[in-house]
């Protein structure tokens, strides 16, 4: 019997029924740029192998794709599998996912996996890999798959198979198998080049509770290219943790007597948070927001109003005093709204935009907390800008430019953007009117679409209380980081009654719009560091020249010189020890300061500075004049 598939789109054929997608494939000798992996039948994943009953569609899936990966990384994780128990037989299987980046498998032994070890695993898996040997699928009942494992005294499958219903899937490769639902490669020939990075301890099923089990990852990719590639660029993350970094610069650190999550500024992260926040203020300034301050604490009853007190309440710190309950701000957003509510407003004063740099707390549980990715005390760069209907495009529109204008100039040059609308089935989860939702939706789009920026669509994304764009932004290794956010919210103004009285007299319900250009202030500066490598440009670098003495003879004209530079603004210090000036040089560089003024009784007799740029070297004598002119025209231009 025939059946018609419709190939990759391109192809439409008559075949017999029960033929594999390797077989069409090389039928019809398709060329693709890289190998065919699996395949999509009607949309859902399957072996090249698995036999075609149907008419439908088929599209081969490569390495390209992010499914791809994952079938060739899953298969890598049974080949690593099928090394370790081969080479040691004991050892029990617990499970082997792929993840993000490549792939694990999770052993029980009594022994511990050493760096030899995994030597020896990949050498096998390497033999097993020539071998070319098929990954066949196997189904079966659950009787006779728990009849296997029983064999095996394999106790972790014989767990899971306990909680499978039905016939299940098996995949062998020889003498090995392995419960899983696949697709996997044809064969583990497919599998070219492989690593295995790293063994840590885990938990049957990540219950401490339960067996300690030990964990091998492990990466794959089809050349030695891409291996390299992956490898360095993991390595390049590892340099620029900004955890690690920000302990070297002396930035900021974390002290466990003082509770996990909050932020210590040291000098010179005070120093870099300060510049940024005097740039983020004069921007707001001359971009049409208003700074204003608020309290770190509030009644209970504030939150209670803004619904936070009801849904919230886990993340927030709360305290009683005088027979009254207190929270420590966890949103500046009520704050906002009160200064709005301190007088009537016509259409004539709107738009009002409140901007504050507003520090707020919140409760998370101590295992997602991350350097300064993710802390229980940050600082919102936060603004609420209360319109009309009539003007969200245009104010949607000024803070996209605004944001967008604002990272170009931090370097971040490569943005992506999400557009997160409601589920368009259950309209009743959602606060607000039809007509509020549809309004706010085009104002979001027409901006992005305006500026002619692509994004994505997030269905049923948004939350309960409007429509967002978020932001993304990309790190010099490619990275995403999560930054802006421009949301809409149709529930405060109606909780708190926040009006405005129109055209016609009456009072309408305003709009607010919540929104943050640089996300927390301290998330942004754990993505600066590691984006820059601590290498911040000279705007924003706490020491931007440092003064060498040669000899003790200098220290005064070095003391005039810093005096005079302090003066136009530039940050500098002495190095006045009694050192080489070499070893000066070496850990000033190590220290990455821009630039380094060299000074010895010539320089003092010519009233001029030996100048060291950072990745430029020497250049040559300035006269100190020149030099403050230098800094504080790249300053100004933030280059
Ligand atoms: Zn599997
Ligand atoms: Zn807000």
């Amino acid at each position: 019997m025939k059946i018609n598939i419709d190939v990759d789109g391109i192809k439409s054929i008559d075949v017999e029924k029960g033929i594999s997608a390797l077989k069409i494939l090389s039928d019809l000798s398709i060329q693709k740029n890289r190998k065919p992996l699996a395949a999509r039948f009607n949309g859902s994943l399957i072996d090249l192998t698995f036999p075609i009953v149907s008419d439908g569609t088929l599209e081969l899936v490569t390495f390209d794709d992010e499914e791809g990966q994952k079938v060739y990384w899953h298969s890598a994780s049974h080949i690593m599998a099928y090394a370790v128990q081969r080479l040691f037989p004991d050892v029990k299987l617990a499970i082997g996912p792929p993840i993000a980046n490549g792939f694990y498998y999770d052993f029980y032994t009594k022994k511990s996996f050493a760096p030899e070890d995994l030597k020896h695993i990949e050498q096998e898996m390497t033999n097993i890999v020539k071998e070319d040997l098929p990954f066949e699928r196997i189904t079966q009942s659950r009787e006779d798959a728990i009849e296997l494992y029983r064999g095996k005294d394999e106790k972790f499958k014989l767990e899971l198979l306990e909680e499978l219903k039905g016939s299940i899937s098996l995949y062998r490769n020889n003498d090995f198998v392995d419960l899983c639902r696949g697709p996997h490669v044809p064969r583990t020939g497919y599998i070219r080049v492989f690593k295995l990075l790293s063994v840590s301890g885990s938990y049957w099923r990540g219950d401490e509770k339960r067996d300690n089990l030990q964990r091998i990852y492990g990466i794959a990719f089809e050349t030695k290219k891409e291996l390299a590639n992956y490898l360095h660029k993991l390595n390049e993350a590892k340099e620029r943790d900004h955890r690690k970094l920000g302990k070297e610069l002396e930035l900021f650190s974390i002290k466990e007597n003082a509770g996990v999550g909050f932020i210590f500024w040291h000098p010179k992260g005070a120093t870099l948070r300060r510049i940024i926040e005097d740039f983020w203020k004069q921007e707001h300034m001359k971009n049409g927001y208003e700074l204003v301050i608020t309290p770190h604490i509030a009644k209970a009853g504030l939150w209670r109003t803004s619904g936070h007190y009801d849904y919230y309440i886990d993340n927030m710190y709360t305290f009683h005093k005088d027979n009254e309950e207190y929270v420590i701000k966890p949103m500046n957003c009520p704050a906002h709204i009160l200064i709005y509510k301190s007088k009537i407003h016509s259409y004539r004063d709107l738009p009002i935009r409140y901007a504050e740099l507003g520090t707020v707390v919140r409760d998370e549980l101590s295992g997602v907390l991350h350097g300064l990715l993710r802390t229980r005390e940050f600082t919102i760069d936060d603004a609420h800008i209360f319109c009309t209907d009539e003007q969200i495009e245009d104010e949607i529109l000024g803070v996209l430019r605004f944001a967008r204008r604002i990272l170009n100039t931090f370097g971040f040059k490569e943005l992506s953007y999400e557009l997160s609308v409601r589920e368009p089935t259950c309209p009743d989860k959602y606060a607000g009117c039809d007509e509020d939702w549809v309004k706010a939706e085009r104002s979001l789009m027409r901006a992005l679409e305006t500026e002619n920026l692509e994004y994505k669509r997030m269905e049923g994304e948004a939350v309960f209380y409007g429509p967002k764009i978020d932001i993304k932004l990309y790190d010099a290794l490619g990275r995403p980081w999560q930054a802006p956010t421009i949301q809409f919210d149709f529930n405060l103004p109606a909780r708190f009654d926040v009006t405005y009285i129109g055209r016609d007299g009456n009072a309408h319900n305003v709009l607010i719009i919540h929104r943050t250009v640089l996300g927390s202030i301290e998330r942004f500066i754990g993505t600066l560091i590691e984006h820059y490598k601590g290498d911040f440009p000279l705007w924003l670098s706490p020491i931007q020249v440092r003064i060498m003495t040669i000899t003790e003879k200098s220290v005064d004209y070095a003391e005039r010189v810093q005096k005079s530079l302090i003066s136009h603004n530039v940050r500098t210090e002495i190095d006045k020890r009694n050192e080489k000036i070499n070893f000066k040089v070496r850990e000033a560089e190590k220290e990455k300061i821009p630039y380094m003024a060299i000074i010895g009784e010539r320089e003092e007799e010519s009233n001029s500075l030996s100048i060291r740029e950072r990745h430029k070297k020497d250049r040559g004598n300035l006269s100190l004049e020149d030099f403050e002119t230098e800094i504080r025209k790249r300053c100004s231009e933030k280059t």
